[in-house]
């Protein structure tokens, strides 16, 4: 028999091999962020295991940041890292085992269908292809990566650049939340379509300010949650700084210069297999003008994608109880103006369940570009 071998030295590789004797009792555990305590995010390849019976134990699972996650999820594997598909997995409460017969020598294990940075670069390069688009570097990541914007829009339009609408579109503050730039993915394709529309009138109406990846450092390190400094980015919105924050740092400070008329931060939630949106209700500055752009937002968004839902969701915040350190209540706060979080599950859409990928890449990506039309609504 070949010997077993488990990597995770590539992008966003992550896990902690405890024993590897065994084909059908391969233990490991759930690593850490690089520099705080969230477990939850794990991707590593496994070798020599082609045609046998294998059962991968995660025996810290019930230890992890999120344990409720684990139930009625379903490990991502792959055996060319392009097409992603599920596995048979149970969770007793403490450990989760995944259950696979591996068709070739080397599969890959996965929390949710990986986005790397190369397809990240892959992303602006593309985009930067259109002529509506602009790319600019805000800045550098505490490793040093790039902080890359695509600002879009229709130049030849008849609207001035003051009065066009300021919509921006953030994803990946958590880095492990790689369903958030797939939706940016699909969103991007659908508004550069030449032929499409809904995208042609808002390019003309509208600049757009898009942050593929708000976490490059997180992301690159395998990261759930946080960034290089151990920072959960999503909570430093008030008060970012270079030294700890830079990546909001220098997304807030582009805000403050090109103001804010719409912001969409796109996240994956752990445990709820739902999409849903999270808004900003409970932020002293809420008004009824802003909750009737959501009520339209949401309505619309509805009707044109089953995949969307308004019924499963984290509740309405009270009244003047909103969390500041936000990016969505940050911004709607500050700018006035209608602010989403997108939430998109790690599980399945219940409500509309795919057997063999579950919630994937590319159903984020459909989901990205149906958002142009309840965009379009509220514009
Ligand atoms: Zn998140």
């Amino acid at each position: 028999m070949t010997q077993l071998h488990i990597s995770t030295q590539f992008d966003s590789g992550a896990i902690e091999v405890v024993s590897l004797e065994d084909p059908r009792n391969i233990q490991v555990n759930i690593r850490k962020d690089s520099a705080a305590g969230f477990a939850q995010w794990f991707h590593f390849s496994l070798q020599g295991a082609a045609g046998l019976a294998v059962n991968v134990k995660f025996l810290n699972a019930g230890a992890s940041a999120y344990p409720k996650g684990w139930e009625g999820y379903r490990v991502v594997a792959s055996h060319d890292r392009q097409h992603w598909f599920r596995v048979d997995t149970t969770f007793d409460g403490h450990v989760m085992t995944a259950r696979v017969k591996p068709e070739t020598q080397c599969i890959y294990f996965a929390y949710f269908e990986p986005y790397s940075w190369e397809q990240h670069l892959d992303l602006l390069a593309s985009a930067a292809a259109s002529p509506h688009v602009t790319q600019e570097c805000l800045g550098h990541t505490l490793d040093g990566r790039d902080m890359g914007l695509l600002r879009i829009t229709d130049a030849q339009s008849s609207i001035s650049l003051a009065e066009k609408k300021k919509v921006w579109l953030i994803a990946r503050q958590h880095p492990g939340e790689t369903m958030a730039e797939w939706f940016v993915e699909g969103f991007l394709e659908r508004l550069l379509d030449p032929d499409d529309a809904v995208s042609r009138v808002l390019l003309q109406r509208c600049v757009f300010h898009v942050v593929p990846n708000m976490n490059p450092d997180g992301a690159v390190r395998g990261n759930l949650r946080t960034n290089a400094a151990g920072a959960n980015l999503n909570r430093e919105w008030l008060e970012p700084s270079m030294e700890k924050s830079p990546e909001v740092f220098l997304v807030r400070q582009k805000m403050l210069a090109t103001g804010v008329d719409l912001c969409l931060d796109a996240h994956g939630d752990e445990g709820l297999p739902y999409n849903f949106v999270v808004g900003s209700e409970g932020n002293p500055g809420y008004t009824p003008h802003v909750a009737d752009l959501e009520n339209t937002f949401k309505t619309t968004w509805m009707a044109s994608c089953p995949d969307f839902q308004d019924e499963f969701n984290y509740g309405r915040t009270e009244a003047g109880k909103a969390n500041p350190t936000l990016a969505t209540n940050w911004v709607a706060q500050q700018f006035a103006c209608l602010a989403f979080t997108i939430e998109m599950p790690f599980k399945d859409n219940a409500q509309l369940p795919d057997a063999a990928t579950g919630w994937s890449g590319a159903r984020s990506k459909k989901l990205g570009a149906s958002v142009l039309q309840p965009l379009l609504a509220v514009l």
